[in-house]
C-alpha cells in the first residue's frame, strides 16, 4: 500500500523555484506532499518544473502541476497562479518564496545590472507571488506565507553570496514582518526562514573545495545543512498549527550563528 496517497486533499502548496533537482525547494515540495499538500511547482526553468512535479505526484499520489514561471514578471506569475487557480488542485493553502538566486561577487565588483538581478528574483519575486496569492487566501480566511532569506542577512554575508545578496535577504525580513501585521487579522500567517550553509546547486559549482571546508569547520553541528533540514522547518510553517506565529524569523543554520 502506498502510505502517501492523498488524492482527496483540500490543502496545496505553491512553492516558486522548486524544479532544481537538489535543491530546498524540490525538498520542501515532496515533505508537503508527503504532508498530504497538493503541489504546484513554479520555475523559470519549465522542464526542470515538470520533471519534478511529476516525481512528487508518482512518489506521494498528491494532485500535481507545474508551470514555467519568471518570479520577476507580473505577468507570468499572474498567468502561473490562474493555471492552478483553474486546474484541479485545491485552492493555494500555502505559498513558498523560495526562488532565490546569489552571486559572490565583492562589493567594488558590483554592476548596477548585477544588483538588479539579485533583487529582482530574491525580493521582487516575493512580492509579486505573495500579492498575487493573498486575496484567495485572505478571501478564505486562511493562509501560510514562508519567505526563504539567509543567515547572509543576519551576519552579513560570510557564507557565498555577495552584499547585494545579504540585502536583497534584508529585505525579504522586513517584508516579511510588516505584511504578517497587515495579514494576521484574515488568517494569513507569514514567517521567514534563514537557512545556513544548504548543500544544493545555488553556488553552480563556484565554491571551492577549501572554502566548503572552512566553511563546515565554523558550523558548530559538524556538517553542511541538508535540505530535509529546511523542508522541515518550512513544514511546520505551513501548516495547521501555526496559526498564532506569525512575522518570526527561523534559523537552521547548525549553530553558525546564534544570537
Ligand atoms: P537552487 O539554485 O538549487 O534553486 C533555485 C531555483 O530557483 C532553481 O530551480 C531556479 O531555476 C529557480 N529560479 C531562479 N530564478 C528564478 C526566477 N526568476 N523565477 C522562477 N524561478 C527561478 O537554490 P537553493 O539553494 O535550493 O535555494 C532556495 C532558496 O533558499 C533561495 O531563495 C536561496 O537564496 C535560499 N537559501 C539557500 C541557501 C543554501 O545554502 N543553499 C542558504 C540560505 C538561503
Amino acid at each position: 500500500m502506498n502510505t502517501h496517497t492523498h488524492t482527496d486533499t483540500d490543502r496545496c502548496a505553491v512553492i516558486t523555484g522548486a524544479g532544481s533537482p537538489r535543491g530546498i525547494g524540490l525538498a520542501t515540495a515532496a515533505r508537503l506532499a508527503a504532508d498530504g499538500f497538493a503541489i504546484a511547482i513554479l520555475d523559470i526553468d519549465g522542464d526542470a518544473a515538470s520533471a519534478a512535479a511529476e516525481q512528487i505526484s508518482a512518489e506521494y499520489s498528491v494532485p500535481t502541476l507545474a508551470a514555467t514561471a519568471d518570479v520577476t514578471s507580473e505577468e507570468s506569475v499572474d498567468q502561473a497562479f490562474a493555471a492552478v487557480e483553474g486546474s484541479h488542485l485545491p485552492p493555494v493553502t500555502a505559498l513558498v518564496n523560495n526562488a532565490g538566486i546569489t552571486a559572490p561577487t565583492r562589493f567594488a565588483d558590483i554592476t548596477l545590472d548585477e544588483w538588479r538581478r539579485i533583487f529582482a528574483v530574491n525580493v521582487e519575486g516575493t512580492f509579486l507571488a505573495t500579492r498575487r496569492a493573498l486575496p484567495g487566501m485572505r478571501e478564505r480566511g486562511h493562509g501560510r506565507v514562508v519567505n526563504l532569506s539567509s543567515v547572509s542577512a543576519q551576519r552579513g554575508g560570510g557564507v557565498f553570496g555577495g552584499s547585494h545578496y545579504s540585502a536583497a535577504k534584508g529585505a525579504v525580513l522586513g517584508l516579511t514582518r510588516a505584511l504578517a501585521r497587515e495579514a494576521a487579522p484574515d488568517g494569513v500567517v507569514v514567517n521567514a526562514v534563514t537557512p545556513g550553509f544548504i548543500g544544493t546547486d545555488i553556488t553552480a559549482g563556484k565554491l571551492t573545495d577549501e572554502r566548503r571546508a572552512q566553511l563546515i569547520e565554523e558550523i558548530p553541528v559538524g556538517r553542511g545543512g541538508d535540505v530535509a533540514d529546511v523542508a522541515g522547518l518550512i513544514a511546520y510553517l505551513c501548516g495547521p498549527e501555526v496559526g498564532y506565529v506569525t512575522g518570526a524569523t527561523f534559523d537552521v543554520n547548525g549553530g553558525s550563528h546564534i544570537h
